[in-house]
């Protein structure tokens, strides 16, 4: 089975991942767990050029577009495809349900040429059910302030005006208005405890024994 995770940053959703993945493999399932743009080679370095784009050299959004798919692309061929071949549960930090927020809905791309983007990215490797977590601003920011500040150079993808963030929490709930049967809108704004039980209701009935 595959699962996705999407939200805003700040929308605790690594937390959940994490907790997911303790119970899951306490109870001997195979696990696997991924994080894009990222996990493996190739995608790792994509990863550090959407990162840092230097000042004055500021990246186009289809470059970003591109770039995002040629990692999900990597990632769902090396690291994906295989797993669920094996009977892994993966685990996924984002898909493409991303690009469709953040490089369709936020930077503004055509959403029809982003839809054929990523399906071609991605094949007919698609999750089996996606939770969206769903969080006001405020509280989003919040979160991220406690944060520790990352080590190094600003990234640029968090440092984004908050109407960017308005535009990928509406492409979000919209999101979830399309796809009833794939995906599952969550209150992010609740404990910690109260979301991972209800990803685990989603979630257990379509576990296999
Ligand atoms: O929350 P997470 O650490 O996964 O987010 C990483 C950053 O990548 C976010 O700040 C988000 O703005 C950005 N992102 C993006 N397009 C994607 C996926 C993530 O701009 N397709």
């Amino acid at each position: 089975i595959f699962v996705s995770f999407e939200g805003s940053e700040g929308c605790g959703k690594s937390t959940q991942i994490r907790l997911l993945a303790d119970r899951l493999k306490a109870l001997g399932h195979q696990v696997i767990l991924t994080r894009e743009p990222g996990g493996t080679e190739i995608g790792e370095q994509l990863r550090h050029l959407l990162q840092f784009s230097k000042a004055g050299h500021a990246m186009a959004s289809e470059t970003e577009l591109l770039l995002f798919a040629a990692s999900r692309a990597q990632l769902v061929r090396e690291v994906i495809a295989p797993a669920l071949e094996a009977g892994a549960i993966v685990l996924a930090d984002r898909f493409l349900d991303s690009t469709t927020v953040y490089q369709g809905v936020a930077r503004k791309l055509d959403p029809a040429e982003v839809a054929a983007i990523n399906r071609f990215a991605v094949g007919d490797t698609l999750p089996d059910i996606t939770f969206v977590f769903d969080l006001d601003l405020a509280i989003a920011r919040e979160r991220m302030r406690h944060r520790p500040a990352p080590a190094g150079a600003p990234d640029r993808m968090e440092s984004q005006p908050a109407a960017f963030f308005e535009a990928v929490r509406a492409g979000y709930l919209a999101l979830a208005r399309e796809n009833t049967t794939r995906v599952r809108l969550l209150d992010a704004a609740g404990t910690v405890e109260d979301l991972s039980n209800r990803i685990w209701q989603e979630l257990a009935p379509r576990l296999s024994p």
